[in-house]
C-alpha cells in the first residue's frame, strides 16, 4: 500500500516572515467563537518576539514551560478543558516554539472538536473529524514537527502520537530569525534529528526515491551547517537548517525511522530525556548499522565541542533498561524498516538491552 498524506496547506518561508502572522491568520477569526489562542515556549516570555505576537481583544497568550519533560496528553486534556469552559471554542491556535509546542498546538487543534481524553486517541486513525485551524511558527530547526503528520504525546501508558489526516498544519511560517536565540547544545541535539530522519529514512526497506530527493538535499544542507569549514551557528546556516528540518520531515514521512528512534523512545519515555538528547545519545553507539554517518555524527559533536555524556547505562539498573527495551522492541515499523519483515528473527528483546548497555 502506498502512503497517501495531506501536506501543509501554505508555507511561509524567509526571514522575518513571522511579521506576517496577523495577515495570514486574518480571514480565519470569523470562525467558531472569533478567538485565537497562541500556544508560546515560556522562553519568550518577556522577549521582543512576545510583543510581537498580533493579539486582538479576546485572544488567550498561554506560555508553555516545555522543560524538562515532553508535552503529555494530561496536558492536552486540561487547556482544551478549561478554554472551552472559560471561552468557547477558538476560530484557530497558533504554536510557537520547538518541537514540543508544535505537538501541542497539532494535539490540542485536534482535541478541541473531539471529546474525552486524548490518551484515547494515541494511534493512527482514531480520530475521526477535522480539528480546528492552526498554524505552526518553528522557533528551533530539526524535529520535523512542522510538517508531519504526528502529535507525539507522552500518556499514561506510551508515548505514541496522534496521527491522522487532519494532524497536520493548516499553514507554517517559517522565519529562521526566531532560532537565532538557540543555546548551541540545544541547536546541536535538535539539529541532528533532521540528520538522523535522513540517515535512518535512506537506510531501509521504505526508502524510496520520494524520500531520497528531500532528504539528500537535507543532508547536503546538514552537512554545510554542522561539518566543517563555515559550519555553526550563523544567520545563513539558521536558513538552511529550517529548511533542512522540513525536507528531513518529508523524508521520513515518506519512509520511516529505524533503530536510533526505536531506543531514542525508550530513553523518553523511562528516563525523560529529550527527544533529540536521546537520539544524540543512541546514535553515537549505532556504527552497526549507520557506518560512516556514526563517524560523521561524532566528527560534527567533537567540531562544535558538544556535550554528550558517556557510560550512562553503568547507572542504570536491570529493570530501567528491561523497560526501555521493552519500549523500543514494541516499534515494529520501525524494525521492520531498519532490518526486514523478519526483523525478529535478527533482533530479540536481550539484542536491544545490549544495544542499551553501549549507551
Ligand atoms: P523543544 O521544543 O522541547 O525545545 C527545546 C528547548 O529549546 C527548550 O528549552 C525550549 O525552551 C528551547 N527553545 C526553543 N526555541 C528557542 C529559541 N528560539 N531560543 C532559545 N531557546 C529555545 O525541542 P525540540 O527538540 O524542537 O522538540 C522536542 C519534542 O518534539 C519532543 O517532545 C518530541 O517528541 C517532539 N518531536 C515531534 C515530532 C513530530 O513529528 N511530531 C518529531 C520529532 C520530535
Ligand atoms: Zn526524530
Amino acid at each position: 500500500m502506498h502512503k497517501n498524506f495531506n501536506n501543509i496547506d501554505k508555507v511561509c518561508y524567509g526571514p522575518g516572515s513571522f511579521a506576517q502572522l496577523g495577515d495570514i491568520i486574518a480571514p480565519k477569526r470569523t470562525e467558531n467563537d472569533k478567538f485565537f489562542v497562541f500556544v508560546v515556549d515560556a522562553y519568550f516570555k518577556g522577549k521582543p518576539l512576545a510583543d510581537q505576537i498580533p493579539l486582538q481583544d479576546g485572544d488567550l497568550l498561554e506560555f508553555i514551560d516545555v522543560d524538562p519533560k515532553e508535552p503529555t496528553t494530561a496536558q492536552i486534556d486540561e487547556l482544551r478543558d478549561r478554554i472551552l469552559a472559560n471561552h468557547g471554542l477558538p476560530a484557530g491556535l497558533v504554536g510557537i516554539g520547538g518541537g514540543s509546542i508544535m505537538d501541542i498546538a497539532k494535539a490540542a487543534a485536534l482535541m478541541f472538536t473531539t471529546e474525552g481524553p486524548s490518551e484515547n486517541y494515541q494511534g493512527l486513525n482514531l480520530i475521526k473529524k477535522p480539528g480546528i485551524y492552526h498554524c505552526g511558527v518553528p522557533t528551533i530547526s530539526g524535529t520535523g514537527a512542522e510538517c508531519s503528520m504526528t502529535a507525539v504525546l507522552t500518556g499514561p501508558v506510551k508515548k505514541l502520537g496522534l496521527k491522522c489526516e487532519w494532524t497536520v498544519f493548516n499553514q507554517v511560517i517559517l522565519d529562521p530569525t526566531l532560532t537565532a536565540s538557540v543555546p548551541k547544545n540545544q541547536w546541536f541535539y535538535t539539529g541532528m534529528d533532521t540528520f538522523i530522519h535522513c540517515i535512518e529514512s535512506e537506510t531501509g526497506i521504505f526508502y524510496n526515491t520520494f524520500s531520497r530527493a528531500y532528504g539528500e538535499q537535507s543532508l547536503k544542507l546538514c552537512k554545510e551547517i554542522f561539518l566543517g569549514e563555515g559550519s555553526g551557528q550563523t544567520p545563513e546556516n539558521d536558513e538552511k537548517l529550517m529548511v533542512a528540518s522540513l525536507f528531513g520531515g518529508l523524508s521520513l514521512t515518506y519512509s520511516e525511522v529505524g533503530v536510533c528512534h526505536a531506543l531514542s523512545y525508550g530513553l523518553s519515555m523511562v528516563l525523560e530525556y529529550k527527544h533529540g538528547y536521546a537520539n544524540c545519545i543512541a546514535f553515537n553507539h549505532l556504527e552497526d548499522y549507520y557506518g560512516s554517518a556514526v563517524n560523521d555524527f561524532k566528527e560534527m559533536v567533537a567540531f562544535h565541542n558538544i556535550d554528550l555524556p558517556q557510560n550512562l547505562s553503568a547507572n542504570w539498573s536491570e529493570e530501567t533498561i528491561t523497560a526501555m527495551a521493552e519500549v523500543a522492541y514494541a516499534l515494529p515499523h520501525m524494525w521492520t524498516h531498519a532490518l526486514g519483515y523478519d526483523w525478529q528473527e535478527k533482533i530479540t528483546l536481550e539484542d536491544i538491552k545490549d544495544l542499551y548497555r553501549r549507551l
